[in-house]
């Protein structure tokens, strides 16, 4: 998909400037080499994996390159956007760590448990749904975010109006997504399964698959993108709650993580975050979801 990415850039380059006026910008690398813009911890109190991690002052984040507002990387781009990469940068300097510390590692839906299972990332901050069958086999802390499935279709349709419509129509989703289990399970759609969205996007523009499925929060950044072309139909028809994959080898860090999401919602870096991202796109951050105890 070719992104008509003026908007997202505009808000890609304020955070930027935000970031240098803080003083603290790299010579070269940009926004990589800039001082965190949400708060650091000086010397946090830190155990098992947390610890290790701010010792070694490095730290590996899956998130997705291809999702506008949520994670979004373009060819000439430093270093991702969107609300997931800002959460990493909040988790980050939970750790007493800058965003430099940050090694950004492309996820894909079908890869996060497997990423986290072979330690191919330290965290997967991936529009990441928390679910009991995921839960069996990786950690995920959280939520910090929920939002429900969604409709993309072509501007100019009006016969899909909601998923009742979708019986027999052909409908573009990502395998290993929740998206795809629900459309297909329980509203008789025809699914083509891709590795991403945006692979998704491409279909509906050239006309092969009738709709799009997935969270709100993903397919607004799609629309808007292209508004004369997408648009999002119907009210949300699941509930998709965001957290933070960890490994399942280290359940102490269900604590730090729930902790430093809970820090950002109190410290105003939670909205700050999602002010500069997901608003763009028309989201509503809404009041600060409640995490779940840790086991
Ligand atoms: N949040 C859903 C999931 O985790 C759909 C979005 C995605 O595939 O990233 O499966």
């Amino acid at each position: 998909m070719k992104f008509r990415t003026a908007r997202w850039a505009a808000v890609a380059a304020a955070a930027v400037l935000t970031v240098s006026a803080c003083g603290d910008a790299g010579e070269e690398g940009g926004d990589a080499a800039a001082a965190n813009e949400y708060e650091v911890v000086d010397s946090p109190e830190l155990e098992g994996r947390a610890a290790e991690l701010a010792e070694a002052g490095k730290i590996k984040i899956g998130v997705k390159f291809d999702q506008p507002g949520i994670g979004f990387k373009g060819a000439t781009d430093d270093v991702p956007t969107g609300f997931d990469p800002e959460m990493g940068k909040i988790i980050a300097g939970q750790l007493g760590l800058e965003p430099d510390a940050i090694e950004w590692v492309e996820a894909i839906s079908d890869n996060r448990e497997p990423f986290l299972q072979q330690g191919t990332v330290d965290l997967v901050i991936a529009s990441y749904s928390i679910t009991d069958e995921r839960r069996q086999i990786v950690g995920q802390a959280g939520p910090y975010y929920v939002t429900g499935q969604q409709l993309l279709v072509a501007a100019d349709d009006d016969s899909i109006a909601g998923p009742d419509d979708l019986k027999g129509k052909k409908v573009c989703s990502v395998t290993g997504s929740t998206s795809i289990a629900t459309v297909e399970e329980e509203y008789g759609a025809d699914p083509a399964g891709f590795d991403t969205y945006s692979e998704c996007v491409d279909q509906l523009t050239n006309g092969s698959v009738d709709a799009v499925t997935t969270d709100g929060a993903i397919l607004l950044g799609y629309a808007a993108e292209d508004p004369d072309a997408l648009k999002v139909v119907g009210e949300p028809f699941s509930e998709e709650r965001y957290g933070i994959g960890y490994s399942a080898d280290s359940p102490e860090m269900c604590e730090f993580l729930n902790g430093a999401i809970e820090n950002a919602f109190e410290n105003g870096d939670w909205k700050k975050a999602f002010d500069a991202t997901l608003s763009e796109g028309g989201g509503e951050a809404g009041e600060p979801p409640a995490v779940d105890p840790c086991e």
